[in-house]
């Protein structure tokens, strides 16, 4: 930068005065913006690299010395982040290209916590954003067992609310699990409070502000955009609450599970009450005798399939579209079982090392259903990855965040039974109406059960960093959300002692959840309009676009404008169309939807 002002600088002031725009008003120009920004993603791309690298290295082989690399490299890319946030603002009020405006805008928000500028300020923040992900991650909580001390973590929690059906069992799980939330309170509001400060600094009212403008629309349209699309699921939603009610008190009584009351809980199988497909086979199964196909975990053992293969099945998919095959370094340096010598983080996750072909999948794959339906997620990220590879560093991601958990789920929604008989993994069931009904009731439990939680989470966090809400009234605030959108209740009394918000990971990992719910809305509208271009004919839920090269050409032109431009730009790329629409969600569902209406007939809905 200072090279290219240093021309006007050996100009006499008078002639200064003319050259520029504006005597007196040493502005930098649209061009130097667009040089700043060429500079920048070669600054980022190499600290990138390096970033991908020692994470990569960390997560699959933990010692103190790759967390020692990994947290060094890291503090490195985001010291280099803020002081390019902070340079950048010299271009505000310039009138920049579309482009280079754009890509200082993914700058600002590529950090989901911006640190104030103050140096103490931002030591407290990393530390306290450190310290709650440690409470979080180290989460446990102990019994005394004759004189024995038990304690639990989040699989044994996990593991408890999926498997058992004694609600005391459940009550001691939850309750429990949700102690782990009450000592980052504190924590907690200071970190609100220098996250505001730093988002301020960039610009925005406070964090919320800032969370929301990453969405190519006026922060208070997002708002209305959210609760319209909620609107349009809400029916559906209910109809499933009414029933899963229903069911849950014919298991645990009408005592525990009152007609016309939110729900406890912890009866849903899940500590969070997020999906209920923990409860389907036993409690929300509308046929249990319907004949079905063998289960896929037993076919994939039978079939001894292993991760390699279980890989090789999911990428036959998108090559089925017409994407190209997997480059030769996902499979020498991908980790796709648990080694037996080191410890890794198992928990899945895509990884793209270099913005170039540098691809992989982090996964401890076992020969089971939901590990499959994993992996086809993880690759949506990777094929992702690969068809912006040619765009510039700042465009290479979704189109916005939700765009990027998309992809998968929808493919994933065309893993079909007709699908999975053609590669060999099923048989052919004759499709009924009973075996249609329980197929979309296990869906529902997963998808539609996820809607509103998905959509509360940051509700809170919005009313929180705004003020509405304060530290007294943390904890109300949360289950007045979930009690309105979930229409489930805490299973004993809550008080501002507790911190309930923190026993879900986002919340002490300050990771946005508002992805997950649009995530949840297009993937519907994708698989319809990918059903469209593969010339499917028939009930959207019937759809499989497996094997259509049409479909894939169309998902591909989206994928390839990665953030380049507004998300609208890139719906429109793949559905003709620049809304959010939850109708193909509605409709995917309406076989299941005609059922519950016939079943919760005559029922006191609601809550
Ligand atoms: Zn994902």
């Amino acid at each position: 930068m200072k090279t290219a002002l240093r021309p006007f600088r050996i100009l006499p002031p008078l002639l200064l005065c003319l050259a520029a725009a504006g005597c007196g008003d040493p502005r930098p120009t649209a061009e130097q913006a667009r040089q700043f920004v060429e500079e920048l993603s070669r600054d980022f791309r190499a600290l990138d690299d390096e970033a991908a690298a020692a994470g990569w290295v960390q997560a699959t082989y933990i010692t103190p010395d790759t967390q020692l690399l990994n947290a060094r490299t890291y503090e490195r890319y985001l010291e280099r982040l803020s002081r390019a946030v902070k340079d950048a603002r010299r271009f505000d009020g310039v009138k920049l290209d579309p482009a280079t405006e754009r890509a200082l805008k993914l700058l600002r928000l590529g950090v989901s916590a911006p640190a104030p500028d103050d140096p103490a300020k931002r030591a407290e923040l990393a530390e306290i954003s450190a310290r709650l992900e440690a409470m979080y991650g180290e989460g446990r909580y102990c019994e005394t067992l004759g004189d024995e001390q038990v304690c639990h973590n989040i699989d044994d929690v996990t593991e408890v609310m999926a498997k058992s059906r004694d609600p005391d069992e459940l009550l001691q799980a939850w309750t429990g699990w949700h102690t782990i939330g009450r000592p980052m309170r504190e924590d907690y509001v200071r970190f609100v409070e220098l996250a505001n400060e730093g988002a301020r600094e960039l610009g925005y009212e406070d964090l919320g502000v800032m969370w929301r403008s990453g969405y190519d629309m006026p922060v208070d349209e997002f708002v209305q955009e959210v609760e319209r699309l909620w609107g349009q699921v809400k029916p559906l939603y209910d109809e499933l609450h009414c029933y899963a009610r229903d069911r849950l008190a014919e298991k645990y009584g009408a005592d525990l599970v009152p007609a016309g009351q939110p729900v406890p809980a912890h009866l849903f199988g899940n500590i969070w009450a997020q999906q209920w497909n923990n409860i389907y086979e036993d409690i929300l199964k509308p046929y249990p005798r319907a004949p079905q196909a063998p289960p896929l975990d037993r076919e994939l053992v039978r079939q001894k399939y292993d991760a390699a293969r279980m890989t090789k099945l999911a990428e036959s998919f998108y090559t089925s579209l017409g994407m190209s095959p997997l480059p030769d370094s996902f499979w020498e340096r991908s980790m796709l079982t648990r080694p037996r010598d080191r410890e890794v983080v198992c928990h899945a996750s895509a990884w793209h090392m270099d913005g170039k072909e540098g691809v992989r999948l982090k996964q401890c794959i076992l020969p089971n259903e939901e590990e499959l339906g994993t992996i086809y997620h993880e690759l949506g990220h990777l094929y992702y990855d690969l068809a912006y590879k040619d765009q510039p560093y700042f465009f290479q991601g979704g189109a916005h965040d939700g765009f990027h958990e998309a992809i998968g789920d929808t493919v994933l929604l065309s893993v079909t039974p007709g699908y999975l008989a053609d590669v060999g993994l099923g048989s052919r069931v004759r499709p009924s109406r009973e075996t249609t009904i329980n197929q979309q009731m296990k869906m529902a439990a997963d998808k539609i059960a996820f809607l509103p939680f998905g959509l509360l989470v940051d509700q809170w966090r919005w009313k929180v960093f705004s003020g509405e809400v304060t530290p007294a009234h943390y904890n109300q605030a949360w289950w007045d959300l979930r009690r309105r959108y979930q229409g489930v209740a805490p299973p004993n009394e809550r008080t501002e002692q507790d911190f309930d918000p923190g026993a879900k990971y986002h919340i002490p990992g300050n990771t946005p959840y508002m992805r997950y719910f649009l995530a949840h809305i297009l993937q519907f509208q994708m698989h319809e309009a990918l059903c469209r271009a593969a010339g499917h004919e028939g009930p959207l839920h019937t759809c499989s676009i497996y094997g259509s090269e049409e479909a894939g050409k169309k998902l591909q032109a989206m994928l390839a404008l990665g953030s380049s431009k507004p998300w609208p730009d890139a719906l429109e790329a793949l559905t003709g169309t620049r809304e959010m629409d939850a109708r193909p969600l509605v409709e995917y569902f309406a076989p299941l939807r005609a059922w519950l209406e016939t079943q919760n007939a005559g029922k006191t809905c609601g809550w």
